[in-house]
């Protein structure tokens, strides 16, 4: 069976020792007797499953033992509501760097709860490079401060972490956590759906630090209080076991690799050969600023645009798929997560080239 680079924002690759692994054990796992899907939640080789995971997740971030990871459902998208619902704790105003779609969605979910400041705001440059920030910018009142460092659709990325001074800095990490060394003790909190560098979508991974989580705000249903699933291990209800397993594959494969400070330099070098091809050509175009270009999602454009349906077509046959860019800006994309390997962007540019000289 032959396997496509696929270059989708997500749910995207998975590294192919991992679908291999997961494949030997579908349908039974070591000496249960049964597929992962199979086994309750709470019997011991799911438990044993779920404590490797968290187990290898912590030592890949080197997780401070003071912050607490919770395995949830709902994707990031919850958790534009359970941010504000728990880390208001008693507050009502909230400061938000507006840089792309994902921090505009963030911030109209929280409007719901608080007041929302925008300590900057890329929108006027449309979301192409990030405003000076500083941390006078902060409101004194605001009880978090909340950023997306890489904005999955805009392909604006941080490359520095913002200074909030003391208040926790929340951090929507879904296109970006595990693509490098973190320094996880600088954040309140961070969260990511798993579809991108972690595994298959239906899981959400919560970082959070212990003292932000039993003040939610009355009435937050239970299911959405931190509090509720740490208490319960994350599994206060039926987690989503199958993806949880899967995840921790993906965790042992990372390590395999040489952990997060190789995934950096191989994922700055898919990156920097990517732009490089788009910026000494004539032919295509990326609208972000240096310093800010993302490591993970490269939005660029044909200068011609009536060439793009020609181009993903083309593409497609050549075995590299899901190149649109995201239906509300147009263009193409090429999203090269951790398990995108770097022959498959040396793909794509010799593509790209050849599809130039053709149709320059
Ligand atoms: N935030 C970011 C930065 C994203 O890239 C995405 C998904 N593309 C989301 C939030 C929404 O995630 P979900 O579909 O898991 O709710």
């Amino acid at each position: 069976m032959s396997r496509v680079y696929n270059f989708s924002a997500g749910p995207a690759m998975l590294p192919e020792p991992v679908l291999q692994q997961a494949q030997a054990e579908l349908p039974a796992w070591q000496s249960s007797g049964m597929s992962v899907m199979e086994m309750s939640h709470r019997g011991k080789e799911f438990i044993a499953i779920a404590e490797q995971a968290e187990a290898d997740l912590r030592e890949l971030l080197a997780i401070p033992t003071n912050y607490k990871v919770l395995f949830l459902q709902g994707g990031a998208s919850l958790q534009f509501a359970m941010v504000p619902l728990n880390l208001l704790r008693g507050g009502n105003e909230a400061d938000y760097l507006n840089t792309g779609l994902w921090s505009k969605k963030a911030v109209a979910e929280a409007k719901k709860y608080c007041q929302v400041h925008l300590a900057i705001n890329a929108e006027p440059n449309n979301f192409t490079t990030l405003p000076a920030y500083d941390s006078s910018k902060l409101n004194p009142y605001a009880a978090y401060v909340h950023y997306t460092p890489n904005e999955t659709i805009n392909g604006l990325e941080f490359h520095t972490i913002p200074d909030v001074g003391d208040k926790p800095l929340v951090a929507d990490m879904s296109s970006t956590i595990l693509s490098r060394p973190l320094d996880v003790s600088k954040y309140g909190l961070i969260y990511a759906g798993a579809q991108k560098n972690i595994g298959p979508a239906g899981l959400t991974i919560v970082i959070v630090r212990e003292d932000l989580t039993d003040n939610a705000m009355p009435g937050t249903p239970t299911m959405l209080m931190y509090k509720t699933h740490l208490d319960n291990q994350s599994m206060y209800n039926t987690p989503p076991t199958y993806a949880w397993y899967i995840a921790g594959l993906v965790f042992k494969w990372l390590k395999d690799q040489g952990g997060l400070a190789a995934m950096g330099e191989r994922n700055q070098r898919k990156a920097a050969m990517l732009y490089a091809a788009i910026d000494q050509s004539e032919f295509y175009g990326n609208p972000v600023a240096l310093p800010y270009r993302s490591w993970m999602n490269v939005p660029f454009t044909i200068k011609n645009p009536d060439l793009e349906k020609t181009f993903l077509a083309e593409a497609k046959t050549a075995g590299l798929v899901s190149l649109a860019g995201h239906r509300s800006v147009g263009g193409m994309r090429a999203s090269i997560y951790n398990a995108m390997p770097e022959a498959g962007v040396q793909a794509l540019i010799e593509f790209m080239n050849d599809f130039a000289k053709r149709n320059g």
